[in-house]
């Protein structure tokens, strides 16, 4: 397509997407690439974005992040996974962890043992064979290594950029302060040429990466990328957020409230706790979202709650041309299972390992698009079945996702684990069979079979091994500080 070697790269955004990318740029190829950032103070961020998974651990030793400066820096407290009420029906709740749940045996994956025993009586959930499930509920944590907990983090949006941008800015990352006026585009390739600001100054570069957020002013407003909407089959496109006291012990978790047209959630970080409630524009207004929200939190606001709009689905091409968009300029699937900025770092390192050497390739770039697909196909399914499984009815909202029809992709899952409880996952999904079965079971999705083989062992021996992982549990979970403690002890100020 072109043999213009990639030498320099210009971030366009300064948010979360524009910095994470700009300090992985730097760290791992700081010596090869020239790396510039432009933003703009005057166009705000879009100042959410608080609740992480675990692979911001993999992502952060890439980049040489000690994770006790990380956590100072940004107020963060850990994450043991994220309790979900009133989903499957009002006044139930079920909790999705992070690591492993139970002991799978050569013939399978746990779920077939747990069956085994919840099928022929027992009374023992799912839950209670996850360290994480357990610690959480106990509000203890600690960084184990035997078994290891599964953890993440929850931080401060606005400070998680500044200290990438202190970071970056260490590392030779270039800011430039300003607004992008226009972006000019080289007349024979149609390839991005440099971005025209506003005080006249031209930025030029061999590759852009669009992080301007929702607008996508490099992607769209001027590749004209496309767009695939997923409003049909999630119907929220707003939310409204607010940040108040904390108040209380600090819990190891996000918790996610289902109400009537959408869903709250609810994130405690060291100083404050950030709310937000997600609902569909069509079914409430945004007085009452407000008030909804207002009406649901604990402690004393600490801001004016801010409406947010947004369009759930994603660019057609993540990457056109010689320009890539990352973040909320390349889509944006709801935030109910915190995967954004996991994208935004799946996608950076996708692109680094891609990274044309000797000018743009066409084949690249559909491998890079295509791949990007894939992985936003499987977390759009995996979000859809928490609505698509509800048995809620007492709105137009939740009977709607009963009734409607999801991915083949989904609707095969969910018929193969009603069936035989089996998960068929590749590994390159984001969310492991352990995920899927504790959402499928919080869900009400209840296998109807389990696989012979877990039958091998006699019944007597069979429930001394699940005995023995369930104390397991519990002994670990009894010697764990709580997570306030762990806390203070873990990020007091050096
Ligand atoms: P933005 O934060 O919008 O940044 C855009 C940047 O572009 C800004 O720096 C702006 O100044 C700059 N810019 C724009 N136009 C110009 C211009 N003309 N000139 C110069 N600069 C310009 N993700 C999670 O992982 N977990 C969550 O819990 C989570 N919760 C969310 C809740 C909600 C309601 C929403 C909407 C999103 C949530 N996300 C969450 C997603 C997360 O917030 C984003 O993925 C993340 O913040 C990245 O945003 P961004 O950097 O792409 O865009």
């Amino acid at each position: 397509m072109s043999q213009q070697a990639i030498n320099k790269v210009v971030v366009a955004g300064g948010g979360t997407a524009g910095w994470m990318t700009a300090c992985a740029l730097a760290s791992q190829l700081g010596h090869y690439l020239n790396v510039v950032l432009v933003e703009s103070e005057n166009i705000p961020t879009v100042g959410v974005g608080e609740a992480t998974i675990p692979t911001m651990q993999t992502f952060h030793l890439l980049l040489q992040l000690p994770e006790q400066e990380f956590m100072r820096a940004t107020n963060a407290t850990f994450k043991l996974g994220i309790e979900f009420e009133n989903w499957g029906a009002i006044g139930e709740s079920y909790f999705h962890s992070f690591g492993e749940t139970g002991r799978d045996f050569w013939a399978g994956q746990f779920q077939h043992f747990w069956l085994r025993e919840r099928l022929n009586g027992g009374q023992f959930s799912y839950a209670d064979y996850s360290p994480e499930t357990q610690a959480a509920r106990a509000g203890k944590f600690a960084i184990t290594k035997n078994p290891r907990l599964g953890f993440a983090y929850h931080l401060d949006a606005g400070l998680y950029a500044k200290y990438l941008r202190r970071v970056s800015e260490s590392r030779g990352v270039t800011r430039i302060e300003g607004k992008i006026q226009t972006v000019k585009l080289e007349p024979n390739s149609g390839n991005i040429e440099a971005l025209q600001m506003a005080d006249g100054q031209l930025i030029d570069g061999d590759l852009f990466i669009d992080c301007t957020g929702f607008r996508g002013l490099l992607i769209e407003q001027t590749l004209h990328a496309g767009y695939e909407d997923w409003s049909h089959q999630f119907l929220c496109d707003s939310a409204v957020a607010v940040q108040t006291e904390s108040t209380g012990e600090l819990p190891p978790f996000t918790r996610s409230i289902a109400r009537e047209s959408g869903w709250q959630w609810r994130i405690p970080l060291q100083h404050r706790v950030g709310n937000g409630f997600v609902f569909a524009s069509g079914a409430i207004g945004d007085t009452e979202a407000t008030d909804t929200l207002l009406q649901n939190v604990v402690g004393k606001p600490l801001n004016d709650p801010r409406v947010i709009r947004f369009r759930p689905g994603k660019r057609r091409k993540t990457w056109v041309k010689n320009c890539v968009a990352l973040g909320l300029a390349s889509g944006f699937i709801e935030p109910l299972e915190s995967t954004s900025i996991h994208l935004v770092s799946s996608a950076v390192i996708r692109l680094m390992r891609m990274l044309p050497l000797t000018g743009l390739c066409a084949q690249d770039i559909e491998t890079y698009n295509r791949a990007t697909d894939k992985e936003l196909a499987a977390v759009r399914d995996f979000v859809l079945l928490h609505y698509k499984q509800t048995r809620r009815t007492d709105s137009d909202f939740w009977r709607y996702c009963q009734q409607m029809q999801v991915p083949d992709s989904l609707q095969d899952r969910l018929d193969i684990y009603r069936d035989s409880g089996r998960i068929y996952w590749d590994s390159d999904e984001l969310f492991t069979v352990n995920s899927w079965n504790q959402v499928m079971l919080g869900q009400g999705v209840m296998p109807r079979h389990y696989h012979p083989a877990a039958d091998i062992m006699p019944q007597a021996d069979f429930a001394a091994q699940m005995a023995k992982v369930r104390q397991s549990v519990q002994q670990m979970v009894a010697q764990l500080p709580t997570h306030q403690n762990f806390l203070q002890s873990y990020c007091e100020p050096q």
